[in-house]
């Protein structure tokens, strides 16, 4: 390392860009870059790895006796986030994320998640002999008796003061706030909502949204709020709420000038709002067995297709007009979904909201890694650019977790996570799973072979 630092500065000093020839522990060589910025595509760029480190980037770097991957042709992204996602079989789902390029997962609760069990889950994305993501996390769930997730997911495992904390009165409210806080958590996860299903029970009232941010805000804590509708939008807003975990739901008029003050006092707080489009998609799939056939998707999930009974079907149908009337639309189709919202996500993203992929994988028809990928096709099909869909789910990922100085983007000084990729995705982000190597600090990853 000394002699890697004196060479560096030798080369600095006397201005040369002569070919570098160090030992790094891998080089990847004359790869195409999109570096996770939002910047263009940068052609014939070379990586130093060192210690599961980004070292050098320069034109020409050559390995004097490491490892090297010739990236002629290939291009290289930085490695994904899903920034929502529920998992009670993580020793499962870890090396499935892993397999298509999601290095790091935001956990924001669910029924097993426990203090002990997320320390779990944070050792297992530590290690590095089984494939597993970086595991980053909300507080368990703050919420009401009766509401939503309990409500939604009846089966789980729902244990007051250990997997949920239900909020009963607001003097509580500082007790609980100082217990999370010991925890390394990225924020207190904030359900208003009551659920996406009928019957439909009152709203957390908003003195409990006022305290929580506030008493959250003494232990410098920002709080992660699940909204699904413009009233508890308005309620979040109001309630000085930094984050939101979830976008369906909300509708944005550009046209409504009360709701554009209401953004425009919201933006100002430099907030990061996930965008989960998958959460429809995932409602509409029992109706397209064709999305099964895709090529890229794991034989195990191809095999949800298989659960596609009719009365799962007909379920399906019902909660999907449900979900038309409130959307305000007369048809089922992708297109009809997800176009209104990728506008608004648009519109966001132009008033400075820091827009970032999550998917809500954890429920039915939503599987882990592979429908990040899909969240990003949903976002190209309403119009988003796909380097700008690439940084939301690298650098912008990466900032919502407070962990821009070490992941998000190909930088110098950066952890080397990377997807190496066989084809464009800037031309298709399709092309996002065209995945020649994974790569998690600065090592090939082992994908799932079938
Ligand atoms: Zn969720």
């Amino acid at each position: 390392m000394k002699q890697f630092i004196i060479l560096t500065l030798i080369a600095f000093l006397t201005g040369c860009s002569y070919q570098k020839s160090e030992q790094y522990d891998l080089v990847i060589s004359n790869v195409n870059l999109i570096d996770g910025t939002g910047k263009p595509l940068q052609t014939g760029v070379s990586i130093g790895i060192t210690e599961g480190k980004i070292v050098a980037i320069d034109s020409i770097i050559s390995n004097s006796n490491g490892k090297s991957i010739d990236g002629t042709g290939k291009f290289l992204i930085p490695g994904l986030f899903d920034c929502h996602v529920h998992t009670g079989y993580f020793e499962r789902d870890f090396p499935r994320f892993i397999h298509y390029g999601v290095t790091s997962v935001f956990v924001t609760g669910g029924g097993l998640c426990t203090n002990d069990f997320y320390a779990s889950m944070r050792k297992q994305g530590n290690q590095d002999s089984i494939p597993a993501p970086f595991v980053y996390h909300t507080s368990q769930h703050f919420t009401m008796e009766g509401r939503h997730p309990a409500k939604t997911y009846r089966g789980s495992n729902w244990r007051d003061g250990e997997t949920i904390f239900y909020l009963k009165d607001t003097l509580q409210i500082e007790n609980l706030v100082q217990k999370v806080s010991q925890y390394p958590i990225v924020g207190i996860k904030l359900t208003i909502e009551d659920g996406p299903a009928p019957p439909f029970v009152e709203r957390m009232p908003q003195l409990f949204i006022d305290k929580t941010v506030k008493e959250a805000s003494k232990y410098g804590l920002e709080v992660f709020a699940h909204v699904s509708d413009n009233i508890e939008l308005e309620m979040a807003i109001n309630g000085g709420v930094q984050n939101l975990v979830h976008f369906t739901g909300v509708n944005i008029d550009p046209h409504d000038s009360i709701q554009i003050r209401l953004l425009q006092k919201f933006v100002k707080r430099n907030p990061y709002w996930v965008t989960t489009l998958m959460i429809d998609k995932s409602f509409l799939y029992p109706l397209h067995p064709e999305w099964f056939e895709s090529k890229s998707m794991l034989g195990v999930y191809k095999e949800a297709v298989n659960e596609l009974t009719p009365e799962l079907i007909d379920r399906a149908k019902i909660y999907i007009r449900i979900l038309m009337d409130e959307y305000g639309i007369d048809e089922n189709s992708i297109e009809a979904f997800m176009l209104p919202q990728v506008e608004d996500i648009k519109f966001l993203s132009d008033m400075g909201f820091n827009m970032v992929l999550g998917t809500d994988t954890g429920n039915d028809f939503n599987f882990p890694g592979y429908s990040l990928h899909e969240e990003m096709q949903l976002l190209e099909l309403g119009g988003m650019e796909p380097v700008e869909i690439i940084k939301m789910g690298t650098l912008n990922a990466a900032e919502m977790m407070n962990a821009q100085d070490s992941l998000g983007s190909v930088e110098v000084g950066k952890i080397a996570n990377f997807v190496l990729l066989d084809k464009d995705p800037l031309e298709n982000i399709g092309n996002t799973l065209s995945i020649n190597s994974v790569i998690k600090r600065g090592v090939i990853q082992e994908r799932i072979d079938e």
